[in-house]
């Protein structure tokens, strides 16, 4: 792709390999593009590209991505304490800032709720895009505003939380909208109340997902709020199932984790093979809750026209 000199002189243009910006650690080369200044934004909205934030809910294909791969640096990295609106702090965060330094600075200065999200790895881009969240909250239940560019405009502008019709993994504003920071509007309580609730949601984590190995998170959504995916796989009988280096997780089986050097054709497989069997043993279709960029477009097929699958 070709910068203007101007744009390359504020901002860094690399060849990577984007197993190395992913935590499933899987996924072929590609330019990177650390966006580190606000008004070259223009000229990276005006070409074909993806936007990154740590990698965390990311499948990219054996072959990389053509486009470049935009991920916010400096100048949206900004984290600060605005004003007291009505007794409740608001907290300004930039896309680039990382979840867990947000909840952190939100613990120690006793603002409640992000501590909700412990253990969660993302960038507040990827988290507002994502609508990240547990079983008990998600980020945007504390969002009063986004900053956002929305498709086929240039320029910044905010939107109020209620003009987003947030749902499960999902922002509600359309697909190809970039997140470039956000106000949360935030209560007071106890720090030390706080931090013991991130701890324990932590402990929780370690104690019931694969974390020592790399994966994408969860792969796909729960199916209904009281049908979770990880339970309905286990209950077929696909804990330890693998294809490759890639495998279903023993430990949740809602996680496929990448733990002999997988390729990501292998955890592809091994997607179809799963979504396969929940649909013909109890008639659920799996959708996916991982991005994927250049998987093939079978794994968002319906699971009854998975081709190649074993039974
Ligand atoms: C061990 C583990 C545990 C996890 N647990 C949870 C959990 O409990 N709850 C949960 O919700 N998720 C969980 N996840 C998934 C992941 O943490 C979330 O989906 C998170 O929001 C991803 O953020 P990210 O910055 O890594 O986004 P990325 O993975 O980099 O990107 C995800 C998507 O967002 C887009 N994107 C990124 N930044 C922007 C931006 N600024 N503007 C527009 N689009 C953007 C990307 O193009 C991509 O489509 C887990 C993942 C792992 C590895």
């Amino acid at each position: 792709m070709t910068w203007s000199a101007d744009f390359l002189s504020r901002n860094r243009a690399e060849r990577v390999l984007l197993a190395e910006w992913t935590t499933f650690r899987l996924g072929g080369p590609a330019e990177l593009v650390h966006l580190d200044a606000r008004d070259d934004l223009a000229e990276a909205l005006a070409q074909p590209r993806r936007w990154l934030g740590r990698g965390a809910n990311l499948l990219v294909g054996d072959a990389g991505v053509g486009e470049p791969v935009l991920r916010l640096g400096r100048a949206f990295a900004a984290l600060e304490r605005a004003v007291t609106r009505d007794g409740r702090a608001i907290v300004r965060a930039g896309a680039a800032v990382d979840l867990a330094v947000l909840i952190r600075t939100c613990t120690e200065a006793g603002l409640a709720g992000p501590e909700g999200l412990s253990g969660v790895p993302a960038t507040v881009g990827g988290a507002l895009r994502m609508n990240a969240g547990t079983s008990t909250c998600w980020l945007l239940d504390w969002v009063a505003r986004v900053e956002v560019v929305l498709p086929g405009e240039t320029a910044p502008r905010w939107l109020e939380r209620s003009e987003m019709p947030a749902a499960y993994r999902s922002s509600g504003l359309p697909e190809g909208t970039v997140f470039l920071g956000c106000e949360l509007e935030l209560a007071h309580d106890d720090p030390e109340h706080l931090r013991a609730r991130g701890a324990s949601l932590k402990r929780a984590k370690a104690a019931s997902q694969p974390l020592a190995l790399p994966s994408a998170g969860c792969v796909f959504k729960n199916p209904a709020r009281d049908l979770p995916a990880g339970k309905l796989i286990d209950e077929l009988g696909l804990k330890g199932t693998s294809i490759g280096g890639a495998r279903v997780s023993p430990v949740h089986a809602n996680f496929i984790v990448n733990d002999r050097g997988a390729t990501t054709a292998e955890v592809c497989q091994l997607i179809q093979l799963v979504r396969r069997r929940a649909w013909d043993a109890r008639g659920v279709v799996l959708d996916m809750e991982v991005e994927t960029w250049n998987c093939p477009a079978e794994l968002k097929a319906h699971p009854r026209d998975l081709k190649g699958v074993a039974a």
